[in-house]
């Protein structure tokens, strides 16, 4: 039985949130971003000058003074101290993967033995948290052991509980990025600088190119009380051992299935939550497995949507924790079902608010779209390793490869209506319009796109990256990932091939080619060069295609260790370099940390699945078999003559037991043996690829443990089962 008190917790957790249900009667809008300091709040607590001062920042990067952040600082606190504020803090994202918050009171003596409520500018704009225990990859061995972390003003500061969050970017002193946001934000610049000169050519009035992001978060929600009692859920996240329930996806009637009472109740709960922090989440469903849910957000300017999802991963485990379930987060939590990813939804748009991945209003915005469009797939084509690796990490590889999204293979969908499209503009004059069909009336039979095309395209749920309509469906992230990742490589990736492609075109422009003719003549090579590599329709999952990718020259490793190194070749520095997004020493240290990581989470699953088979699942089975001898000792006290016929079956069941026994000990045995041998490598790459071996002998241990699992007394097992854990009543 579990030891764990979930009641105790569940009452911490419903004194610490506040009460939502004072929001039922109230239209969102009507608190929508109340616990954020955005403009509005900023307008109404800020003088003019400072209020001036800080839109400029945020619209243009303009330098903060600090008497004006001493200001800002002023009217964050009255406001925040009008929502019952204490403490502020400034809220990053280490490569810990988890957000980090250091708590500090507005509390200052005021030197005459009593204190004053006082935040200033200093305390808004940076701190120095001791950086010594994040991980940095050896960046801090070999310069300075301090970080700091800095104001981002680009993503509004927000009210949790009772203390105010500022989002920074962490950085050592020497400037290395030691997180997630701040290659970010230089891939976002990188992407944005890139694509501006080549829209200023199709629109003069363009100032400003945007990234976009739109998240769609899966997970699975478990009741508390068997999340406690199962060890694996708890350390790992997810289940390392259970036999898989007689009835569980094949049905097919968890999808866009009716929710049920209890989750549609946490679901509203977190949308009030979120709706307050200014996070639009506009859709919910069930998602394929049973018992797996998903939201999706409203698109937002990259840096901030990443923001608010990694808020909202924490903000869902807190309202979870009120309705007694446990959100779980990881990639696979359950063998034999679907599991979580994260879709990142990306697109480019510029300042006079034309989105760069849909088809456009005339000729000229079609071919403006096609430009971003082919550039897009080029990038992925030419950095195709270090996108997939960009997703990798030790929990998504159980849903790589797996027969559902993604698989190991970062191939583009296009759709038919683009495909053709692109195979038609190979064939005609370089002059010949994109026209939108039926606009013109008659069809003239030359490149089409239809009307209907932007709500309406086919749809490839096996393509890891995906074209849909007006952006870009990147599935294969993982859904306990930072966005921030992929996301950074993805944007840099896009850069680099816009850069290289405006030289490309300049170079025709020079000749005194029209627009037109020099886009074309640009882009018809690299069409020639995708369409036929990276781009595919098919079916993901198939065995031929995996066949198929390597003859094409696309990435096909399986082994996340391995796939890291695409980080640092030589090819992918100069990438990362050129645009500005990671240095040499960050990209190495990076990896350093990618293996370390995949160390230590394998390593901890292995000490699980080893001490829950030593002493969960063998005393059981020993249990079980001794009640069975005891049934045919008893019998020939009986049954002298007859015992040996009538406890055949039984006879049978201690043998087939002391075999799945034996298999287990000799196998957690071998696996404790490989851990020991693993942790005397002293290379972090020779040490992933030992784990990675460890890795697997994971699922061998599970294997006649799940088989116990079918045939061991019930009313002993001392595991909750899938069939108990995957079905929310
Ligand atoms: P589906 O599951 O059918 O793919 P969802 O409605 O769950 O669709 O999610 C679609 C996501 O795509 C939403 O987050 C939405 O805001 C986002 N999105 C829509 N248009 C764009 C765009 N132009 N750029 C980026 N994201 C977008
Ligand atoms: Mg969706």
């Amino acid at each position: 039985m579990s030891k764990f008190r979930f009641d105790v917790v569940q009452e911490a957790f419903k004194k610490k949130a506040e009460d939502l249900a004072d929001y039922s009667n109230k239209r969102p809008s009507d608190y929508f971003g109340e616990l954020t300091f955005n403009r509005e709040k900023m307008c109404k607590y800020l003088d003019a000058q400072a209020f001036k001062a800080i839109v400029n920042c945020m619209d243009n990067g303009a330098p903060l003074d600090r008497a004006t952040a001493d200001k800002v600082a002023e009217g964050m606190k009255r406001w925040a101290m009008e929502h019952g504020v204490t403490h502020i803090t400034h809220w990053f994202q280490p490569l810990s993967d988890c957000t980090a918050e250091k708590h500090d009171s507005f509390m200052e003596s005021d030197g005459k033995g009593g204190i004053i409520e006082t935040f200033n500018g200093k305390s808004l704009v940076q701190q120095e948290p001791d950086a010594s225990s994040f991980p940095n990859g050896g960046i801090r061995a070999t310069f300075e052991a301090r970080g700091y972390t800095a104001w981002d003003p680009m993503s509004p500061v927000f009210i949790q509980d009772d203390t105010l969050c500022i989002p920074t970017v962490f950085i050592a002193y020497t400037g290395e990025a030691l997180d997630y946001k701040t290659p970010l934000k230089r891939a976002l610049k990188a992407v944005g600088d890139a694509a501006l000169p080549i829209c200023k050519l199709f629109d003069s009035h363009v100032n400003k190119v945007y990234s976009y992001l739109g998240w769609e978060q899966e997970y699975f929600l478990v009741d508390e009380d068997l999340y406690a009692a199962r060890p694996d859920l708890m350390i790992t996240g997810r289940t390392l051992m259970g036999h898989s329930s007689s009835k569980s996806q094949q049905l097919d009637d968890h999808y866009f299935g009716a929710i049920p009472t209890r989750v549609a109740a946490f679901m509203r709960d977190l949308e009030i939550a979120a709706c307050r922090l200014g996070v639009p989440l506009k859709t919910r469903h069930n998602e394929v497995a049973p018992n797996q849910f998903e939201f999706a957000t409203i698109f937002g300017e990259a840096n901030l949507s990443n923001d608010q999802n990694q808020l909202m991963m924490n903000v869902m485990q807190n309202i979870a924790r009120r309705h007694g379930f446990v959100v779980l987060m990881h990639e696979k939590p359950f063998d034999g079902v679907n599991g979580s990813g994260k879709h990142n939804n990306w697109s480019l748009g510029t300042d006079t608010g034309v989105g760069l991945m849909a088809p456009g209003k005339d000729a000229k915005g079609n071919l403006q779209f096609v430009t971003f469009f082919v550039n897009v797939l080029a990038a992925v084509q030419k950095y195709n390793s270090v996108l997939k690796a960009s997703i990798a990490s030790a929990t998504n590889a159980h849903r790589l490869g797996g027969n559902e999204a993604p698989p190991a293979i970062l191939s583009t969908f296009l759709g038919k209506t683009m495909t053709d499209v692109l195979r038609k503009l190979l064939e005609v004059p370089s002059e010949t319009p994109i026209e939108i069909a039926g606009k013109k009336g008659r069809s003239l039979g030359l490149v089409e796109i239809p009307e209907i095309f932007v709500d309406n395209t086919d749809r490839n749920r096996t393509s890891p990256f995906a074209f849909t309509g007006n952006r870009f469906e990147f599935r294969a992230v993982g859904s306990s990932a930072n966005c921030a990742g992929p996301l950074t490589t993805l944007n840099a990736a896009v850069a680099d091939q816009l850069i290289s492609f405006k030289a490309d075109l300049d170079k025709e422009l020079a000749t005194g080619k029209t627009l037109n003719v020099a886009v074309m003549d640009t882009l018809k090579p690299i069409i020639r060069s995708v369409i036929d590599v990276v781009c595919f329709d098919g079916n993901g999952y198939s065995e031929e295609w995996h066949k198929e990718a390597a003859a094409r020259g696309l990435d096909v490793e399986t082994c996340v260790p391995k796939m890291f190194k695409a980080f640092t070749t030589e090819e992918v520095v100069e990438m990362f370099t050129r645009t500005g997004v990671y240095t040499k020493t960050e990209l190495e240290a990076r990896n350093e940390v990618k293996w370390e990581k995949y160390c230590k989470k394998v390593q901890i699953e292995a000490r699980v699945m080893g001490r829950m088979a030593m002493n969960h699942i063998i005393p059981v089975a020993l249990e079980y078999q001794t009640s069975l001898l005891k049934n045919v000792s008893k019998m020939k006290d009986v049954f002298p003559d007859e015992y040996k016929n009538m406890s055949a079956g039984t006879i049978a069941l201690i043998q087939k037991l002391n075999k799945y026994i034996e298999e287990i000990r000799t196998k957690v045995s071998a696996m404790v043996d490989a851990r020991k041998e693993a942790n005397k490598l002293p290379d972090g790459y020779e040490k992933a690829m030992a784990y990675y071996a460890i890795a697997q002998s994971l699922a061998e241990i599970r294997r006649p443990i799940d088989k116990l699992e079918e045939f061991v007394d019930n009313g002993m097992w001392p595991l909750p089962k899938y069939r108990e854990l995957l079905f929310i009543n």
